[in-house]
């Protein structure tokens, strides 16, 4: 464990584990009304002062990648393509030196008009995520009757020449979990990368329940009725989804244990929320504040301080085992992926 915040360089903790992925929540209103996310009638959303401006947002991702050793971006919200200025976001940080990847988080709606001009802009990858194929399962699920525009939305993703498209699946026990083989088969037949997800204690309702989440192992277990599994030789590094071979290769298929199978030894994220705060791990309870200090007229070189700082007391690991586990007061939708 070293003894204290570096004054400069990258964005290391106390236990050594250095960021070089940036979350960076665009906003955290969303278009869909997940139930294991977000009551029916929404959140009381951040108010636009609070939101950071593109510019605001450029300038913070500039300093991240040119000074704290920032090599990959993703955007993510709420959901990052109801943000106005996205396009511009996206190219201005492709026109950075050193060039970070760029990869999106999205729930799908509008992709695939808007993947075209992403990626001209210079998104590289994009996450879709995707609970379901039956049409009224995902309307209950969402609380919208969209599939078919999830569904245009991956095939544009293609189109538009963004890749891997890869596909976020949370299974819930008794609602979605009897899909498992069917989303794979789909995701094969289209060339789309899987990503199962244990179902997080990140909800806004604060109704998480380890006894409805469909843990890693289960997950594993129903793809084995339909697939041969096996180990994935590619090193993982700080990878979140630990990776199957499929029948063989080269197709693979991920699984991000996050509650029963943690990988927080390796954890290479930092997160910026959509009101500039940084978050050194999804589950923190605290948070610094960059907006205040950079519309205050700090320089660079403060806000590199601020978020070192930040960094460096990230904590070894999420927690969710301890029974003094405290659920964060942000919910996911205000944090971003
Ligand atoms: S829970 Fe926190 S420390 Fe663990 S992998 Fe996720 S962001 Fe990193």
């Amino acid at each position: 464990m070293t003894a204290a915040p570096p004054t400069d360089g990258v964005l290391v903790d106390r236990y050594g584990r250095v960021a070089r992925d940036l979350r960076v929540s665009l906003t955290d209103k969303c278009n869909l009304r997940c139930t294991y996310c977000m009551p029916a009638e929404g959140l009381p959303w951040l108010a636009g002062p609070q939101l950071l401006t593109d510019d605001e947002i450029v300038r913070l991702v500039r300093l991240a990648v040119r000074h704290l050793g920032v090599t990959e971006v993703r955007f993510t919200g709420g959901e990052p393509l109801i943000r106005p200025g996205l396009v511009g976001i996206v190219a201005a940080v492709a026109a950075l030196e050193p060039r970070p990847r760029i990869s999106l988080t999205t729930n799908g709606l509008g992709l695939d008009r808007l993947a075209p001009a992403l990626r001209a802009a210079g998104l590289d990858r994009v996450n879709v995520s995707l609970d379901t194929l039956d049409a009224a399962r995902f309307a209950r699920l969402t609380r919208r009757d969209r599939l078919a525009d999830v569904l245009a939305g991956l095939a544009g993703a293609v189109a538009a020449g963004l890749s891997p498209v890869k596909i976020n699946t949370v299974l819930m026990r008794g609602v979605n979990d009897d899909e498992a083989p069917a989303l794979l088969r789909f995701a094969l037949a289209h060339g789309y990368e899987l990503r199962f997800i244990e179902q997080m204690p990140l909800d806004a309702q604060h109704g998480w329940d380890r006894s409805t989440m469909v843990t890693a192992a289960e997950i594993l277990a129903a793809l084995r009725t339909g697939f041969d599994l096996s180990p994935d030789p590619a090193r993982r590094g700080a990878a979140p989804a630990e990776t199957w071979l499929v029948d063989g290769g080269p197709a693979l298929v991920g699984v991000i244990g996050s509650v029963t199978r943690p990988f927080c030894g390796d954890c290479d994220r930092t997160r910026l929320t959509a009101d500039g705060q940084v978050r050194a791990c999804l589950f923190a309870t605290e948070e610094s504040d960059l907006r205040g200090a950079l519309r205050a007229g700090a320089d660079d070189e403060e806000l590199a301080r601020r978020w070192r700082t930040a960094m460096w007391g990230k904590r070894a690991g999420h927690g969710i085992d301890d029974p003094a586990f405290l659920q964060p007061a942000r919910p996911m939708s205000a944090i971003g992926g």
